[in-house]
């Protein structure tokens, strides 16, 4: 009894949702008492499969076949419904991405079961939490019958980080040939998708000013600017900001922005609507600082301002300027 993780490759490496969905398969595999095989898919799978086995001491497997690269759901489906009839795990989590949301759902169906997607917390016995309505409602679903329980991990829901600190020793690598005829395939993939080259990597900040619509203007950025020049933090911002282009795109933070982990993630003027939360909410610690007390943004801070951002900020920037002194 296993469970089976598959991980996903970004540009020849690990992403770090993968790291996430590997965290909240040791949380699962803890309280299940079950080990966690992690699974790489591709044609060419060495270089993922170490970087694995160096964080995660247990199995890892090389889901390689030719027909998997470039990706097409039809060779996912086929490979991991053979490795799964031989692996007969009882989970089965992936992160939730855009190639899961792609894929999964039709994995599931074909092995008779569905697929509990975008799970936020896994509590005993396993219970699965998701969000429903844009996060207004919360669902538990707990997997019965016979098969293995599929699951995608939302982004920013588990921390990555103690996986880092995990040690390889007992890592093993095998690798499984699963049969894929080419006429299985019936989608014929394009060139990838590139979006714009990123200057900043607000994914790697330590420390984020991040401004929301409660600035009101664009003139008045300056002063959240200040504040994070004087804490040495990069300068993020919600959909509304960048869709003004008051900031660039690169600086977005949520669900159709980037996601962030930093130490310290200041929410200045953000409501916490459900799609930034996501790409935040694993930050270390979140401090909000929002007029209105009943914000969403105050159930995820560890710290909470109550007040009007034009006062706050300065004095903060100020406090902050004179504590470096
Ligand atoms: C498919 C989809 C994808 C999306 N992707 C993203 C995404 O990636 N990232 C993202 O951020 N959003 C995203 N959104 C938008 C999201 O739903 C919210 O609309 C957005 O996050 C709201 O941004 P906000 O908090 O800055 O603004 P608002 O919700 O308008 O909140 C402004 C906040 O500022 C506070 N405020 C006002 N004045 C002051 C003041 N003087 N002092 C202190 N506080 C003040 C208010 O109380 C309020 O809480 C997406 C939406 C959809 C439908």
């Amino acid at each position: 009894m296993s469970i089976l993780l598959v991980l996903e490759e970004s540009n020849g490496k690990v992403s770090r949702i993968g790291w996430e969905a590997l965290a909240a398969a040791q949380h699962l595999a803890a309280s299940l008492s079950q080990p966690v095989t992690a699974v790489v898919m591709g044609a060419s799978t060495q270089a993922l499969a170490a970087e694995v086995a160096a964080r995660h001491a247990g199995k890892v497997v090389r889901l390689e076949h030719a027909l998997l690269t470039p990706y097409t759901p039809d060779g996912f489906c086929a490979a991991l419904e053979q490795l799964i009839q031989r692996e007969s795990p009882t989970q089965v989590v992936f992160p939730h991405t855009y190639q899961v949301r792609d894929f999964a759902p039709a994995l599931a169906t074909r092995m008779g079961q569905v697929l509990v997607c975008d799970v936020i917390a896994i509590g005993d016995g396993p219970v699965f939490t998701r969000q429903l309505m844009q996060g207004r409602l919360t669902g538990t679903y707990r997997h019965s019958g016979n098969g293995p329980c599929f699951i995608s991990v939302q982004a920013g829901a588990f921390r990555a980080e103690p996986v880092a600190a995990a040690s390889a020793d007992g890592a093993s690598i095998s690798t499984f040939t699963p049969t894929i005829d080419a006429a299985q395939i019936r989608t014929r993939p394009s060139e990838p998708f590139r979006g714009s080259a990123q200057t900043v990597d607000l994914g790697s900040a330590q420390l984020i000013v991040s401004v929301g619509r409660g600035i009101k203007e664009a003139e008045n950025l300056r002063i959240v600017e200040d504040l994070a020049t004087a804490l040495g933090a990069e300068l993020a911002a919600s959909r509304p900001i960048c869709d003004n282009g008051w900031l660039p795109m690169e600086r977005q933070v949520g669900s159709s922005g980037q996601s962030v982990a930093p130490k310290l993630y200041l929410a200045v003027g953000i409501s916490g609507a459900i799609q930034h939360l996501v790409g935040m909410k694993a930050s270390q610690c979140i401090v909000a600082i929002n007029k209105d007390p009943d914000a969403p943004i105050f159930e995820v801070a560890d710290y909470g301002i109550v007040g009007d951002l034009f006062e706050v900020v300065p004095a903060l920037t100020e406090a902050v300027k004179a504590a470096k002194q």
